[in-house]
């Protein structure tokens, strides 16, 4: 399959030098391709391009965007084992994650092709009969896209798809980990009838491209999504020409199982949630809090779990466990578990580097953590589950919103009232209750506090993307 521009062996034919930098297997450490390194003017002309190209997507009619997005979805899906085997070969996640990640994507450039037909105003009740107030929402105009490594894809639709069903202009530019994904999307927006300069994608050094993306007034809105240290820095530099934005930042996940919980499927989805892409994503649980009265029950049925899982490479179809990005991801999951014990918590399950490769971690548990404990404060972002018993839930409670980051928790139980209010009770921008899917493209996903701004997703999303504007007609 070629992507248009991107093609593995074109790309490895490319010079190793200083205007193209390599594209690493994380499973094998092998380079799979080159991508260009982008320059300032680059990103200058990119975001030239995109503001040139608004007035003519914007002024389409919004059926014929609705077109193009869902024809673009119904590529995504036709391509899935494509796209898979790239992003597992780029990422390392097993092939049966990156067919759920395509499918989430097509699902997003599906349902935000419904919803650009639907960016409705309003006629507001107006004071005097000699007027009418009208409020439109119109799109904001080129927007900035900085995207993780962890979903090169999926996160890269939730953000193209809402802004495209609007009529904006993109300016992407991808994890450098992962750059590959979001070529073979940009060469399927081709091929669903994407016009030329509607999306541009820029590779290369992220803090030059960053620098000019943030501080171009051309670029209106900025769409960020990877850790709060770097969201912190791209809000300060968006400040300098007041930029809309939307950042969906870090989490520490709680994952809550009261007493009545049905702990077959509490534990289940315990792992199912934990160990996903080995413990990369931001509402990944980071901290358990399991009620003492189930707390040896469920602790026996995480660990048989635990044990069936699989680490190896993500092309094979029996492997479970993926590969941590790097050795900056391993040395960090080294650092908080070395942490913990040093702490006083029990290694239960692993707590090694997993020998079948370069970047394995193995799948590790660890007991009786404390509030002191790095894998409480900080985002591990590897396969360790960090577990505590509680008795009180409002203990838990208060744990809990004393984090700075409040993305995303998980509470496990059966009384619905004592599910609900716990749930309520937390600082959280989405909580899952007995359940753990929580990416969905219809549902608002973000954060509070210092886990983003804003929400992406859900009917709303696409407002996002628009900026209102009200007409006072004398009559
Ligand atoms: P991680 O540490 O997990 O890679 P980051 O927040 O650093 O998380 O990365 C998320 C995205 O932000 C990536 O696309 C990365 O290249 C980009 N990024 C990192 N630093 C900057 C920066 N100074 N300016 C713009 N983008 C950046």
């Amino acid at each position: 399959m070629e992507w248009g521009r991107l093609t593995l062996a074109g790309a490895m034919a490319a010079q190793e030098d200083e205007n193209w930098t390599p594209v690493g297997d994380p499973a094998t450490g092998e380079t799979i391709g080159y991508v260009r390194m982008c320059s300032e003017d680059d990103t200058r002309e990119a975001v030239a391009s995109a503001h040139a190209a608004f007035a003519g997507w914007s002024g389409e009619a919004p059926q014929a965007r609705s077109a193009v997005l869902r024809r673009l979805a119904g590529l995504i899906s036709d391509h899935t084992e494509e796209l898979a085997t790239l992003l597992t070969t780029e990422q390392g996640k097993p092939l049966a994650e990156s067919r759920a990640e395509i499918a989430s994507a097509a699902g997003y450039f599906d349902f935000f092709a419904e919803e650009a037909r639907r960016v409705n105003g309003e006629i507001v009740a107006s004071p005097r009969a000699d007027s009418r107030i009208l409020v439109m929402h119109k799109p904001i105009g080129v927007v900035a896209a900085i995207t993780p490594w962890n979903f090169p894809v999926s996160m890269v639709a939730r953000k193209l798809a809402p802004a495209l069903a609007a009529g904006c202009t993109v300016v992407l530019k991808p994890a450098p980990q992962t750059p590959l994904c979001a070529l073979a999307l940009a060469a399927l927006c081709r091929m669903a009838g994407l016009p030329e300069g509607v999306l541009q994608v820029l590779t290369g050094d992220a803090a030059t491209i960053g620098a000019v993306l943030t501080q171009d007034p051309r670029v209106a809105f900025l769409s960020f999504t990877g850790s709060t240290a770097t969201g912190r820095l791209l809000y300060g530099q968006c400040a300098i020409t007041i930029k809309k934005l939307g950042l969906e930042l870090g989490g520490h996940a709680p994952f809550i199982v009261l007493p009545d919980a049905d702990l077959d499927k509490a534990a289940t989805l315990a792992v199912a949630a934990k160990f996903r892409n080995a413990g990369q994503t931001c509402v990944c649980p980071n901290r358990f809090f399991i009620h003492d009265e189930v707390y040896d029950d469920f602790l026996g049925r995480l660990l048989q779990q635990v044990d069936r899982l699989v680490p190896g490479d993500g092309r094979n179809p029996e492997s479970t466990l993926a590969p941590l990005i790097d050795e900056a991801a391993l040395t960090k999951v080294e650092r908080h578990v070395a942490d913990a014990v040093a702490k006083g918590a029990t290694l239960t399950r692993g707590g090694r580097r997993a020998a079948v490769g370069r970047t394995w971690y193995q799948a590790t548990v660890l007991e009786n953590v404390g509030p002191d404990m790095l894998v409480s404060c900080e985002e591990t972002f590897g396969p360790v589950a960090a577990l505590s018993r509680f008795t009180d839930v409002e203990q838990v409670k208060s744990a809990v919103n004393a984090s700075q980051y409040g993305l995303a928790g998980y509470v496990f139980g059966r009384d619905i009232s004592s599910l609900l209010k716990t749930a309520e009770s937390l600082d959280l921008g989405m909580v899952g209750i007995n359940a753990i899917h929580l990416g969905l493209e219809m549902a608002p996903i973000g954060g509070v506090k210092q886990s983003g701004l804003g929400r992406e997703g859900g009917h709303a999303g696409i407002l996002d993307y628009c900026e209102q504007q009200y007409l006072l007609v004398g009559l």
